[in-house]
């Protein structure tokens, strides 16, 4: 029994047995998983407006341009917009244990198939925050999203540096050159010729997830491997 009233964060009604915590069946039931766009990016799972002949996002395709690819691919549960946006803001920055729920039945529904999609990997990790950020939080988000689909995720291997600048005040290229450096390996015997899995939360230009996947790579790693909750459906043009 509910102890008290909640209304559907989208449509407002109010919330009973048969609903998610935040939101309403019917509302839940209305996302779809990015593997239903019929266009994506074959680098990072970007939902694509049409078909191109590379078969890549903006993003990846000018990085495959400039010859630095470490990333051998990236996967994405939801395009980040919409309610998924919504929960993943609530839970991470008002701490909503509601919001993760939904999340983390709407990434149920489609485990089995979804999760077919992921290569054979021999370590599971995730992207850093600094143990600061973490600390004044009081949990990582990310880390407590994932661990509810890879509960051996291994949380100590990378490391993250201090970051003066918030990356969302950066543009799309600073946000690029900021990142270099950003992360280090902590374990590099955990990693060492093996296939490796980074979990992130959001994929926005991807140049997280690359400088992750370059320092792996320097430390030893066979190959990595992304896959975010959503990726952000931004397409220039
Ligand atoms: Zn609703
Ligand atoms: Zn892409």
């Amino acid at each position: 029994m509910r102890l008290w009233t909640t209304f559907c964060l989208s449509c407002g009604r109010v919330l009973g047995e048969d609903d998610g915590k935040m939101v309403c069946r019917e509302e839940l039931e209305r996302i779809e998983g990015i593997e239903t766009s019929p266009f994506r990016c074959r680098h990072c799972d970007q939902r694509l407006p049409f078909a191109t002949k590379e078969g890549l996002c903006y993003d990846c395709f000018s990085r495959f341009a400039s010859g630095e690819v470490f990333l051998e691919r990236s996967y994405a549960l939801f395009a980040y917009e919409g309610l998924v946006k919504r929960l993943y803001q609530a839970f991470k920055f008002e701490e909503r244990k509601g919001a993760l729920e939904d999340l983390v039945s709407l990434a149920e529904r489609k485990k089995t198939e979804w999760f077919s999609r992921l290569p054979e990997v021999d370590v599971v990790t995730v992207v850093p925050s600094h143990w600061i950020t973490v600390w004044k939080r009081g949990f990582s988000p990310v880390e407590v999203f994932w661990r509810r689909f890879f509960s051996h995720l291994q949380g100590d291997i990378l490391q993250s540096k201090w970051r003066r600048k918030k990356q969302k005040t950066l543009s799309r290229e600073e946000r690029m050159r900021e990142i270099r450096g950003q992360f280090w390996v902590s374990k590099p015997q955990e990693i060492e010729n093996m296939r490796v899995l980074v979990l992130d939360d959001v994929f926005t230009t991807g140049s997280t997830m690359e400088e992750v996947a370059r320092v792996l790579r320097e430390a030893g790693a066979f190959e990595v491997y992304g896959c975010v909750l959503g990726r952000d459906p931004f397409y220039p043009g």
